[in-house]
């Protein structure tokens, strides 16, 4: 393989390692970190180092020398992938995707741009106007989302609360015609988010819609939204101007602005008791409200104090929240307003780059490459309902790698009779069951609760995960496992993921995974003459007795949302850029050995590489081999006359003294390192 880095900067792909072990790994991965050499190859795969400060390695003239070109004629780079990618997708008409994981603050959503930039940057030579369009509210995109989806943890200063998984559609030009996007689990329940977007958003011509909130907004967060930054304020003429060249009307604009605002003024609503019933305090706000969502004052006082429900006999009363009702209501009503604007803006986008009036007998075969940034596995000190999402995810993305990187990967030597030493490597499957199988699974046992009638509570729902899943070798919790002190008795549980133990707080899960929204704010806002603020409520419109079915629960919602995303990704063929956190302290100088080392475990990047060192990179059936290469050989042009395929292979394979470097299998030929296809391919096109 191509060493093109000086050996003082280590070694450009962990396969060239002297010994594959840990020692060695994290050396080379230490040494490459210092010298600033933050991509280092896996095979195909990129590992990549945060290294939290700028490196001029983006540039326009080192985005030219990754064009086109293959992936070890150069150092390792985010670009070699992206290029990888989009060359199956216009040599071979392959879909690609890339998929991008790391924990919180390792990288991903950068990585995810820069390959973005990339590919807008080699693509549409001739500058077709309409693709120039399609490429721009692309790249644009971001940066909306980013300001709708993205908050301050104390993990990353820029971190997305959601996962997002794009794909780009190319013509057979290989030229972007569209995209579309999809969002999981917006994390709705983190306050920042909103502080976040509320900061960059209450500068501008629309702060009258604000000015009410503002007061609200300094009271529960230290940095006053009124004290914004000159960062906001270039931030906020940003995603302005991305609104802009995406689409977004005016008239769209100002909705935005205006649910923003509900949002705050929900925050500013009070609700108290005059002995008998639940009352407003300050009317104001109300009034307020229904100006912002275009409704009639006494059907939003309505939604906040009452609820209809249906009784068994089919009549419908109106039945007055208890304080705590309507606090709970309010809260959740914040927060589906949240939720679904950020729905209806990542719809908004894909309803303008969404493909259209393509035919494939005219234009040729419609590609796609997919760019999946998604939340890493989280272990916080306090792990919740999101976390147990989040962590779910991620089993069923490793199980994916698992799948496509390792387990076929040994199928196929094994089918092909290739002499293959078998890696060990543990098969996370039996998590992903642990959370997800129909009727046993976590997931089933919450749901279950959830349907429940009466008072099922967090503590009542774990006793019954207790039971089902007490003898679940991954599972336990206080009371299965006494001694264990560091659990709650009636409050944890704890999964041993893949990526190490995580103790989950039951608490709060049966709220989070129950739709919480009052059926009554649905049909208010279906009934705003906003006609944005509609659209988000189409299921406003069915009256109280048509409400019959129960929505699904979060979880599977999520769950179900998750397969979906697995199964895109199954069908396409995998790249992998594995990021690293270096440190916990954001800083460019420092590399915590113990923290990187358990990233390595968990990304199960020592296996990788021992799969891909004892396997090869590239294979082909025979007969293909030949048509390809056959003008390289005396022996096999025109036609060969040997007895078989094989045989003539062979005879292309010792003509180059390529013997070492390749093993015959039943049906194809398996060569382990791309510089020997890539000698071959260098004949071929120099005849
Ligand atoms: P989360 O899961 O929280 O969204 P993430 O993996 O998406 O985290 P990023 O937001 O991509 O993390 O990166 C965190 C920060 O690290 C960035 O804001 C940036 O400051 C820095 N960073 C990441 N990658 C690079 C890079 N290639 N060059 C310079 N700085 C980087
Ligand atoms: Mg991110």
């Amino acid at each position: 393989m191509a060493e093109l880095e000086g050996l003082e900067f280590g070694k450009s792909d962990f396969v060239l390692l002297d010994e594959v072990t840990m020692e060695q790994f994290m050396e080379n991965l230490k040494l490459r970190f210092e010298k600033a050499r933050i991509y280092t190859f896996i095979g195909e795969v990129v590992v990549s180092v945060n290294p939290y400060r700028h490196l001029d390695i983006y540039g326009k003239e080192v985005i030219e020398d990754y064009r086109g070109r293959e992936l070890y004629e150069n150092p390792p780079h985010l670009y070699a992938v992206a290029d990888a990618a989009y060359k199956a997708m216009k040599r071979r008409a392959k879909d690609t995707c890339i998929v991008i994981s790391g924990e919180s603050g390792a990288g991903k959503t950068e990585a995810s741009k820069y390959i973005m930039q990339y590919i807008a940057a080699i693509t549409n030579p001739s500058q077709r106007a309409e693709v120039e369009s399609v490429k721009n509210v692309l790249l644009k995109s971001n940066c909306v989302l980013e300001a709708f989806g993205n908050a301050k943890t104390n993990r990353n200063d820029n971190s997305s609360r959601f996962g997002k998984y794009m794909d780009i559609n190319f013509n057979f030009n290989g030229d972007p015609t569209g995209g579309h996007i999809n969002n999981y689990l917006l994390e709705k329940v983190r306050p920042s988010v909103l502080y976040h977007v509320l900061r960059i958003f209450t500068i501008s011509k629309y702060t009258v819609f604000l000015s009410f909130s503002l007061f609200s907004l300094s009271l529960c967060h230290s940095k006053s939204s009124s004290q914004a930054s000159n960062n906001d304020s270039l931030c906020h003429k940003a995603v302005m101007a991305a609104l802009k060249v995406i689409g977004f009307t005016t008239e769209e604009i100002s909705s935005i602005y205006k649910i923003l605002s509900t949002i705050l003024h929900l925050g500013n609503l009070q609700f108290t008791s005059d002995g008998e019933h639940v009352v407003l305090v300050g009317e104001d706000t109300v009034k307020h409200i229904s100006e912002l969502t275009s409704t009639e004052p006494e059907n939003t006082r309505k939604a906040l104090l009452y609820r209809t429900v249906a009784t068994g006999g089919g009549e419908v009363i109106e039945k007055g929240h208890s304080e705590q009702e309507a606090s709970y209501g309010r809260d959740a009503f914040a927060k589906a307003l949240y939720e679904r604007l950020f729905a209806w803006i990542v719809g908004r986008i894909n309803s303008v780059i969404q493909v259209m009036d393509y035919n494939p007998a005219l234009h040729g075969k419609n590609t796609v490459i997919g760019v999946l940034d998604i939340y890493g596995f989280e272990i916080f000190d306090n792990n919740s309902f999101e976390q147990f999402c989040i962590n779910y995810c991620n089993e069923k993305l490793q199980q994916l790698f698992i799948e496509l990187i390792l387990r076929q990967e040994q199928d196929e030597y094994q089918r092909e009779g290739i002499t293959w030493q078998n890696i060990e490597y543990f098969n996370n499957q039996i998590i992903v069951d642990l959370v997800e199988q129909p009727h046993k699974g976590i997931i089933s046992v919450l749901d279950e609760a959830c349907l429940t009638a009466g008072k099922v509570t967090d503590t009542v729902c774990l006793d019954s995960m207790n039971k089902k899943l007490g003898q679940h070798p991954h599972y336990t919790s206080r009371k299965l496992c006494p001694a264990d002190k560091t659990m709650d008795f009636n409050r944890d549980f704890r999964i041993r993921h893949y990526a190490g133990d995580v103790t989950y707080s039951v608490e709060g899960f049966l709220d989070k995974n129950k739709d919480p929204l009052f059926q009554d704010f649905k049909r208010l806002m279906y009934n705003s003459s906003d006609p944005v603020l509609k659209e988000m409520w189409p299921d406003g419109k069915m009256s109280i007795t048509e409400v019959t079915k129960r929505p699904l629960t979060a979880a599977t919602l999520f769950k179900n949302s998750i397969i979906a995303l697995v199964d895109k990704l199954a069908c396409k063929e995998p790249y992998y850029v594995r990021c690293i956190k270096p440190n916990e302290v954001k800083s460019p100088l420092l590399f915590d050995d113990g923290r990187c080392q358990h990233q390595v475990a968990y990304l199960g990047l020592l296996e990788n590489v021992h799969v891909r060192r004892a396997g090869f990179a590239y294979r082909q059936p025979y007969a293909r081999f030949l048509q390809r290469y056959k003008m390289t050989c005396e022996y096999t042009w025109p036609n060969h006359l040997m007895s078989s395929d094989q045989e003539a292979v062979e005879a292309i394979v010792n003509q180059h003294g390529f013997e070492d470097d390749v093993a015959y299998g039943h049906t194809k030929l398996f060569v382990r390192t791309p510089r020997t296809l890539f000698t071959l391919e260098q004949e071929r096109a120099a005849l």
